[in-house]
């Protein structure tokens, strides 16, 4: 099937990433959408004349100002990203970043269209909603991320109750080997420095903290319907082996490939068929290392399971805080040990309560990010 692409978040390494693979597969892109209205978003929207455009955000003059330069019709705010999402008949690949992703997620689920899912928030804040939306509007979702990518291939791979044990893997990020101490004094440059992966600043942080991996286990949580026993983390600073799972005869398979998100991007569009490849890989002829993650140095991981253990509103205030707190050793007024324990102490103001909207999502999501702030205001 060739359904046309709409491209949300098009501006981030994502959505760059997934318009360049479109060119590659020769798919038409039928909707673009970004959060400001930048001259970047403009040279996309000329590019591919084709596609309608959508802008979540920019002041009345900056809104101006991008009407003139793109010289065609625009939709502006967040409600017209939801719309174009879903409009059905497509395929929506959401790289969209933050929990602004969620609304859409579930317009294109809703749908009947395919999701292509980069945003880490449907899942992690909204995973209920998200895979209520999917049962009820007969939809298809598959993952980006390298690793739930990795997953999904093996899992369709298995035949069905072969699979014991999900396997994820971690690069460890800039601090594999660590102390805690050490950790104390870490700073935004240090943290930004990641070996093995260019990707956004916030998930960069995430991956030094090891949010990013808890994270994925909500996710792997929710997409393959595996309890959390079931998941685990296995740090592999290598980053050549995505994922692997155990299978109940003890056998472990893995997928390999190189560390580079069209690959992943581009077989949630061509699934279940393969296209030719946009990327050149080489096995390459180092070592592979594997080790148990240190739960000590990165407490960030046990709190990702604590709260999707916990469930309902849990994992949604988890990502929140840890947003706020991201934020906040960005702009130097947080500390890098700061930000678990700043997520410890938010999750443990918020009694966990069930979501069953995007707007009951949006409501803990605010609330979570109040209570932060206000830590980080009192110093944390
Ligand atoms: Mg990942």
């Amino acid at each position: 099937m060739t359904r046309p692409l709409v491209v949300l978040g098009a501006t981030g390494s994502i959505g760059l990433q997934a318009l360049e693979v479109a060119r590659h597969l020769g798919r038409a892109v039928v909707g673009i959408a970004a959060r400001r209205p930048r001259p970047e978003l403009a040279a996309l929207a000329r590019s591919w004349p084709e596609a309608a455009i959508a802008v979540a955000g920019g002041s009345p003059s900056e809104r101006e100002d991008f009407l003139a330069e793109v010289a065609r019709p625009v939709l502006f705010g967040s409600e017209a990203v939801v719309e174009l999402a879903g409009r059905p008949g497509t395929t929506v690949i959401n790289g969209v970043v933050g929990s602004a992703g969620l609304g859409a997620s579930v317009a294109a689920l809703e749908a009947g269209n395919r999701l292509a899912l980069a945003n880490k928030e449907s899942l992690v804040a909204g995973g209920p909603v998200v895979m209520a939306a999917l049962r009820r509007g007969g939809g298809e979702l598959i993952p980006v991320d390298s690793e739930h990518s990795a997953l999904f291939q093996l899992m369709e791979a298995m035949p069905g109750g072969a699979v014991n044990r999900l396997l994820l893997t971690a690069s460890g990020g800039p601090f594999r080997g660590r102390s805690p101490a050490e950790l104390e004094h870490a700073t935004p440059r240090e943290a930004l420095a990641h070996p093995t992966w260019k990707m956004g600043e916030r998930i960069t942080i995430d991956s030094a903290t090891l949010v990013n991996k808890g994270m994925e286990v909500i996710e792997a949580h929710f997409l393959f319907q595996v309890p959390y026993e079931r998941i685990d983390v296995v740090v592999h600073p290598e980053s050549v082996v995505h994922s692997l799972v155990e299978l109940t005869d003890g056998a472990l398979i893995a997928h390999m490939g190189a560390t580079d998100m069209r690959i992943p991007i581009q077989y949630a569009i061509t699934h279940p068929e393969r296209a030719g490849a946009s990327v050149d890989f080489r096995l390459p002829t180092r070592a592979l290392h594997f080790e148990d993650p240190d739960r000590e140095v990165f407490p960030a991981l046990e709190l990702a399971y604590g709260a999707g253990r916990a469930g309902g509103s849990a994992p949604a205030v988890f990502n929140a805080a840890d947003e706020v707190a991201v934020a906040a050793f960005l702009g130097g007024r947080l500390g890098f040990t700061g930000i678990p324990r700043l997520i410890e102490r938010v999750l443990e103001l918020m009694p966990v309560t069930d979501v069953g909207s995007v707007e009951e999502v949006a409501a803990v999501d605010e609330e979570a990010r109040h209570h932060a702030a206000g830590l980080v205001a009192g110093s944390c």
